[in-house]
């Protein structure tokens, strides 16, 4: 999350007033439709900032999806490649942590903001590891209606060649990678990568840190995916894991717990109001998730378009 949302959100909060939104939100908020290419062209210039979090691994926050990077003798290991007009500020942050060669990149799913920037990092010799719906989605046209956008078949170098399928393990820098498919859940292709020795767990997009999340329900997203992959991490964690989210600022369990019960409250909330034959536009009307709308629903996902998702799989 760039520091211009965390402002953003801290206004909000302080005002307390809704109607403040209306100036201070970027466009993109207002239409899920403009999204890509919006994010496309901000992405160019949005800050990226490093973090070190334990042993020899760090993360790089930025406009799309959060980079792990793990670093060593074995050169640079990445978890995600952000969106394709990151690459500046992408190699000026990595190039910040040290001089280490760019070896490995692993996918957590397929997604254009933690995939975006696959082919160069290839280029600038990085091998590709994901799940195979990854390898499967980025190699053909895909169709996100929720986005209203069609992704075009990726370039060959920026294809995985490892492919998981339902777990992996890797070795670099003294480090035990362990790669575990989480089955359908914001995607058919999210994986989650536990840095062993240290005890980090990158989440990929199974988890959004105080953020409503997107679902992808064109590529086998769901809402009841979504809670069972937060389930998943939830089992996988202790107090003292750092916990690395797709979207949002590092964390841990505290967080993650708080992320499945608004993900339950929000399915049983929409579910309950859907059997009564309310419309979409009425679930949205009545708010049913208001106490977190100032919070969850400015950063990435509009209260309405969160509940849009909710509202097509319950
Ligand atoms: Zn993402
Ligand atoms: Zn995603």
């Amino acid at each position: 999350m760039s520091n211009a949302a965390v402002s953003r959100r801290q206004f909000l909060i302080s005002s307390g007033v809704a109607v403040a939104a209306t100036c201070l939100v970027p466009p993109r908020l207002f239409s899920q439709e403009g999204l890509v290419p919006v994010a496309l062209k901000e992405s160019a210039t949005a800050k990226i900032t490093v973090q070190a979090l334990r042993r020899n691994i760090s993360v790089l926050l930025g406009p799309g999806g959060n980079i792990a990077v793990l670093t060593g003798r074995d050169g640079k290991l990445l978890v995600d490649s952000e969106v394709v007009t990151a690459r500046g500020n992408v190699e000026k942050a990595l190039l910040s942590i040290n001089s280490d060669p760019i070896k490995h990149l692993i996918n957590t799913h397929w997604h254009f903001d933690h995939t975006g920037g696959n082919e160069w990092l290839h280029q600038a010799g990085a091998g590709i590891v994901a799940h195979e719906n990854t390898r499967k989605r980025l190699s053909m046209d895909t169709r996100v209606e929720g986005w209203g956008y069609t992704f075009p078949a990726v370039p060959a170098a920026a294809l995985p060649t490892t492919l998981v399928k339902d777990q992996h393990t890797l070795h670099a820098n003294g480090t035990t990678l362990a790669l575990k498919y989480y089955g359908p859940a914001h995607t058919d292709s999210d994986i989650s990568v536990y840095f062993t020795e240290a005890d980090v767990l990158h989440t990929g997009d199974t988890f959004w840190n105080r953020s409503y999340p997107f679902i992808d329900y064109s590529t086998g997203g769901s809402i009841d995916g979504q809670i069972r992959a937060a389930e998943v991490n939830l089992a996988k964690v202790s107090a003292k894991t750092i916990v690395v989210p797709g979207h949002g600022p590092v964390t841990g369990k505290a967080d993650l717990t708080l992320f499945r019960d608004v993900l339950v409250e929000a399915r049983d909330k929409v579910a309950k109001l859907k059997k009564q034959g309310r419309t979409l536009e009425e679930v949205v009307a009545a708010k049913p998730m208001a106490r977190y709308d100032a919070e969850w629903g400015q950063s990435f996902q509009t209260p309405q378009s969160f509940l849009r998702w909710v509202y097509q799989g319950v």
